[in-house]
Formats: C-alpha cells, structure tokens, sequence
C-alpha cells in the first residue's frame, strides 16, 4: 500500500521597490516591500512543480496589500 504525502509549500521572493510610494492608508512616502509567492506542490515534501505565482506589493508601516502584475514587479513598481 502506498501512501503519497502531498502538500503546498509557499517560496515567497521579497524586494523593495525602486521609488518611495505614498500609501493613501498611513499617508507615509516609503520604499514598498514587493512580494512574489509561488506556492509548489510537494510531494514527500520534495517541491516537485510550481503553480502559478502572484505578485504583491506592501506598505512597509501599515502592511497594506496590494495585487500588482508580473510587469509590475519586475520594473520594481513604478506606479
Ligand atoms: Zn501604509
């Protein structure tokens, strides 16, 4: 009898932003954490493929989230 061991584990990919962005939210001008996370299928906890990632962007004092493209996270943001 086999038994298969299978889950998602999160790689999550962080860098700051090229620009200081304004966050209507905290109203501070700052660098914003851009974030991309691709969660992988695992299988016996070895990752075996990637599903389709998505890309983020975070006020570094609030943590407000927002979704941005792929494009947009390779430029570095600029909003
Ligand atoms: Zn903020």
């Amino acid at each position: 009898m086999f038994i298969f061991i299978s889950g998602l584990s999160p790689k999550i990919e962080e860098k700051e932003s090229d620009k200081e962005i304004y966050c209507f939210h905290c109203h501070n001008t700052k660098k914003w954490i851009l974030r991309k996370e691709t969660s992988w299928i695992s299988l016996f906890f070895i990752p075996i493929f990637p599903l389709k990632p998505h890309y983020s962007a975070n006020c570094p004092i609030c943590g407000l989230n927002h979704i941005i493209t792929r494009e947009e996270f390779e430029a570095g943001l600029h909003l």
